[in-house]
């Protein structure tokens, strides 16, 4: 069952879920904030189009901006990726190279390494922990900029953006730091 009404703002006739009786919604055709009827007020047998239910005071997970929520997420496991990564990676590499190896020693050991017949353990899980790292920060930030685009509770997207942008600030320094 629907809830059929004409617009308060534009007159146009607009259809709600049941649901969404007495709750507010936005108008297809003005964009509005309108307050749908408890019950149908426009008896129209043609398609109606279907208004955005926005927010329902019985429904508060409606209000939820989850795709921010999942970019906030993936956000924390790309940090868990490349901490767990760079923890994988720092006792061989001390092992092998010592406290303080140049950017060219580092290279050519991990090429090497990544390159041997049968690589050891860690650098499998290396390459693991920094795969499941990228993925969750392409991914992440494809789910902070949809978070962002909806025009509700973005908070989780920004602090999503603020958690991912942490990438390319940690390669820059890398970059500038590096020989
Ligand atoms: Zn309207």
């Amino acid at each position: 069952m629907s809830i059929q009404f004409a617009c308060p703002s534009c007159r146009n006739p607009i259809e709600v879920d049941d649901a969404w009786a007495s709750g507010n919604v936005a108008c297809p055709y003005c964009r509005n904030t309108v307050l749908a009827p408890a019950t149908s007020t426009y008896l129209h047998s043609g398609e109606i189009p279907q208004a955005c239910e926005i927010s329902h005071p019985g429904a508060a997970s409606a209000g939820r901006n989850v795709v921010a929520i999942v970019a906030l997420a993936l956000s924390c496991l790309w940090v868990a990726g490349f901490v767990s990564a760079m923890a994988i990676v720092a006792t061989p590499l001390q092992e092998a190279l010592g406290d303080n190896p140049t950017a060219e020693q580092l290279q050519s050991f991990l090429q090497e390494q990544a390159n041997a017949a049968s690589p050891a353990s860690w650098i499998v899980s290396f390459g693991v922990a920094f795969m499941v790292a990228g993925a969750a920060w392409i991914a992440g930030l494809v789910c902070a900029i949809i978070g962002v685009s909806q025009r509700r509770r973005r908070g989780f997207a920004i602090a999503a953006f603020a958690v991912l942008s942490a990438g390319p600030i940690l390669f820059c320094a890398g970059l500038v730091l590096g020989p």
